[in-house]
């Protein structure tokens, strides 16, 4: 029995702003409908030219390319917005869902005060697929971006998300997983955490586990291409009234008695010390 394959939709969608997903890394995540506008575009806004021009090439679509990222001066966001009251114009980013961790905030924001209808055309977005894919509650969750780039300023915008009663996503790279993750073990010794690499692509993988052991994992195997990090919402027992020797315990699955204790004074307050004789009463039992 043959399927046949739903067509791309007819007829020329109405003038107005598209935000159209494009796909993270297998190109057969494109959708009908994101064919259409950008087939239907008077003008595509995109980041780069060449990455965009290149997917439309793929699919044999001929259009007018605006560079336009959040630099773009207004007068070139102004231009657009212009265009989009009597044409379709398409917003792209390189891959993905523009807008989110990509340009084009300030285009909607314009377009919508300007009277313009702004549509969106969904479709791939590596936070939600890793959240998908995770295996972590997804019933509230918080997207936080790309986390900062130096060690205090990383720890402080974890620190500032502790008491955040939801998964939290976070876009991450290759070279600077193993800080994050260690950060994440430092602060959360017991959250769930999973690492969502590659999604769609060939090599896509999912793995899980506390921080500290999926720092030890990709310590011994650098990661290559995109990452998503997920971490589950605070666990019950990780409030500072903890139980500190389930604390201690989960904590020295991965560690010895002294990391563990510094783990769990960080986490709880508690005094380290303390903490440290348990950690070797326990080891011992
Ligand atoms: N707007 C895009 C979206 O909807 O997913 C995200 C753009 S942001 C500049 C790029 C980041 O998204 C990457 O550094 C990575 O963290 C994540 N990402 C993009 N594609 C991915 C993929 N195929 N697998 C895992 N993460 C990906």
């Amino acid at each position: 029995m043959t399927t046949e394959l739903p067509s791309i939709p007819a007829g020329t969608p109405e003038a107005g702003l598209y935000i159209v997903a494009t796909p993270i890394g297998n190109l057969g995540d494109m959708t009908l409908r994101a064919i259409a506008v950008l087939r239907a575009a008077g003008v595509v806004a995109c980041e780069d030219t060449r990455v965009t021009g290149k997917l439309l090439k793929h699919f044999g679509i001929k259009a007018r390319l605006q560079r336009l990222d959040d630099h773009a001066p207004p007068e070139v966001r102004a231009r657009v917005i212009e265009t989009a009251r009597h044409e379709v114009v398409a917003l792209v980013s390189d891959a993905g869902t523009p807008v989110i961790s990509d340009p084009g905030y300030r285009l909607v924001r314009e377009a919508r005060a300007a009277g313009v209808t702004v549509t969106s055309v969904p479709g791939a977005c590596a936070a939600i697929s890793a959240l998908a894919m995770a295996g972590l509650p997804s019933d509230r969750f918080l997207f936080a971006g790309f986390l900062p780039v130096k060690d205090k300023a990383r720890s402080d915008t974890l620190a500032a998300l502790a008491g955040v009663e939801a998964t939290l996503v976070f876009y991450e790279t290759a070279p600077r997983l193993e800080k994050s993750l260690r950060a994440i073990a430092d602060l959360w010794p017991i959250r769930e955490v999973a690492v969502a690499r590659e999604l769609t692509k060939l090599h896509e993988e999912c793995r899980t586990g506390t921080a500290a052991a999926l720092a030890d994992h990709y310590s011994a195997h650098p990661p290559k291409g995109e990452i998503v990090l997920v971490v589950g919402p605070p666990a019950a027992d990780e409030t500072p009234e903890a139980d500190p020797d389930a604390l201690l315990r989960a904590a020295l699955a991965d560690a010895g008695p002294g990391k563990a204790a510094g783990q769990v004074a960080k986490a709880t307050g508690l005094d380290r010390g303390t903490l440290y004789a348990r950690a070797l009463e326990l080891k011992g039992e």
